[in-house]
């Protein structure tokens, strides 16, 4: 197999390591492989593009070729054959003893993997429900460090860091905090699904973290917010994901309501109700 794509990106072949449940509602994937000493990142909302197997392959079926073309190649599979192919976030990188990278973290939320659950699970939903040590997936990521797969750019005169977000965006708003530097003021909404699916943040940042339980009836974020005190609208930088309806929700009042600039919201649709990312991907 040819793994080469032109830099900014290519693609890794990664092996599970390790599970951890962080939540109901939330599993942290560690993965590994030989080649990851090329992957670069600078972390923050980093996302990737994880190519799954089907129940029954034992690796993720992709095209032989992962050049410049692999994209028609992957396409001209058959359906139940290729690859299912799944954006998720970098929650966290290690180096090891030469500084090159040695593991990576993506915390997948789980959904309809509970008994009686309204909506059935996606493929790559339960993928991570039954990830085990061993387990083989294919990654596209980043090969350069500031890459345009990092979305979160606040401008230099940002004065307030706003951060929205679903338990999708929970991995990605966590990896946020962590980067940001000393001073910096961060106004925070999470929703997750359960009490134990809330998790501790490290940060120096000076951040004011709001978790909203749904299953404990907690307003959606974009009602919680609308009630809260935002100082310094004027330089905030907003970033929002989630939910893709909620998100334009949460956009709209920001731009319409509060009146921040266009330009200083960052807002990405992680997933929308009722539609798989085949179909998601399909309709934009
Ligand atoms: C840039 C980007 C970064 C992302 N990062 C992360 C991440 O770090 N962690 C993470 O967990 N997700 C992340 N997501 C969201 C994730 O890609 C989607 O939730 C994806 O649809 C899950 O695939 P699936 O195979 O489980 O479900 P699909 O087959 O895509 O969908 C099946 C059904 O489930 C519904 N559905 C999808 N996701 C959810 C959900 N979370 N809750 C309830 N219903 C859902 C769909 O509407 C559909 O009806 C990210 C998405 C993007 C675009």
């Amino acid at each position: 197999m040819t793994t080469a794509v032109a830099a900014p990106f290519r693609f890794f072949s990664l092996q599970v390591v390790r599970t951890r449940r962080l939540g109901p509602s939330l599993v942290r994937v560690t993965f590994a492989g030989p080649d990851l000493h090329a992957f670069h990142s600078l972390g923050r909302d980093q996302s990737l593009s994880l190519f799954l197997p089907h129940p029954g392959q034992s690796e993720p079926v992709v095209p032989l070729e992962l050049g410049d073309g692999w994209w028609q190649g992957w396409r001209e599979l058959p359906d139940d054959v290729r690859a299912v192919m799944r954006s998720y976030t970098l929650r966290a990188l290690r180096h090891d003893a030469l500084g090159q990278t040695a593991e990576i973290d993506i915390d997948f939320a789980l959904h309809g993997v509970e008994p009686g659950a309204a909506t059935p699970a996606g493929p790559a939903s339960r993928w991570a429900a039954r990830a085990a040590a061993g387990d083989r997936v294919l990654l596209l990521g980043p090969a350069l460090a500031d890459n345009r797969a990092i979305r979160f750019r606040p401008p230099e005169d940002t004065g307030v860091v706003v951060l929205c977000g679903d338990e999708t965006a929970v991995p990605a708003a966590t990896a946020i905090l962590e980067s940001l530097p000393a001073g910096t003021r961060a106004r925070v909404w999470l929703e997750v699904p359960h009490a134990g699916d809330i998790q501790d943040v490290r940060t120096e940042a000076d951040a004011e973290i709001t978790w909203l339980v749904r299953h404990d009836g907690s307003p959606m974020a974009v009602d919680a917010v609308r009630a809260a005190e935002l100082p310094d609208t004027e330089r905030a930088y907003v970033w929002l994901a989630g939910e893709s309806g909620r998100v334009r929700a949460l956009r709209r009042h920001f731009v319409g309501e509060r009146g921040v600039d266009r330009r200083r919201v960052t807002f990405v649709g992680y997933w929308r109700q009722g539609m798989t990312e085949e179909q998601l991907r399909a309709a934009e």
